[in-house]
């Protein structure tokens, strides 16, 4: 079982992924955490080029293929020995970051960085996508820390990156478990338990 969260900066995507696979494992999973990018030693050396600030002048389509390297290495190294011995997978961000942040965000055409994924993922999908959807004003002023390259980017970014994920759930909605981040922790926790129960193997 393959479950992705997603969303923009300051979601909630770290403490939502890491208090579901506690739950799972307290009811016998074999639970594997991961992120992206930089889950693997390559992929740290691939986040730091992606988010040091003193990174400049980065073209999109170079920065879009990083990405892509970082989830190949992710997906041949971590996510795909994990599945294949039956653990539950829960990574902090996948493919759609991707179409989400380059696509929407930089404007790179959608269907060919899709593309682009299917090939360095040799077609891995997740079974389940929570999107944690939050206003970007909200979302980024949850940070205490200097903000990354990324995050620097103005307020018409994050907002293209906000629509685009939203578009992308509504194009799949049986893959996808849309819930307003903004709301109270427990609630939204729960919400993705009773979803996740749903596709458990038993
Ligand atoms: O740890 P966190 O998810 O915040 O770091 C990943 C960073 O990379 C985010 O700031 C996000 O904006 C950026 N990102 C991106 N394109 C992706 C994936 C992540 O710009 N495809
Ligand atoms: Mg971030």
């Amino acid at each position: 079982l393959f479950i992705a969260f997603e969303g923009g900066e300051g979601a909630g995507k770290t403490t939502q992924s890491r208090l579901l696979a506690i739950w799972l494992r307290d009811h016998g999973f074999d639970v594997v955490t991961t992120r992206e990018p930089g889950a693997t030693k390559v992929g740290m050396r691939l986040r730091a080029i992606l988010l040091d600030r003193e990174t400049t002048a980065l073209s999109y389509r170079a920065e879009s293929l990083l990405y892509a390297a970082d989830r190949a290495q992710h997906v041949d190294a971590v996510v795909r020995p994990a599945l294949d011995r039956g653990a539950v997978v829960i990574t902090d961000r996948y493919v759609d970051s991707n179409l989400a942040y380059q696509g929407y965000g930089r404007e790179l055409p959608v269907a060919e960085i899709d593309e682009v994924n299917m090939w360095a993922t040799a077609g891995l999908r997740p079974d389940l996508t929570v999107l944690l959807d939050v206003p970007p004003s909200l979302g980024l002023n949850r940070f205490a820390s200097p903000a990354d390259r990324i995050e620097s980017e103005p307020a018409e970014f994050h907002d293209r990156v906000r629509r685009g994920f939203r578009a992308l759930a509504e194009a799949e909605p049986h893959r996808y478990l849309v819930l307003d981040a903004s709301q109270d922790q427990a609630v939204i926790t729960r919400h993705i338990q009773d979803r996740v129960q749903r596709i458990l193997p038993d």
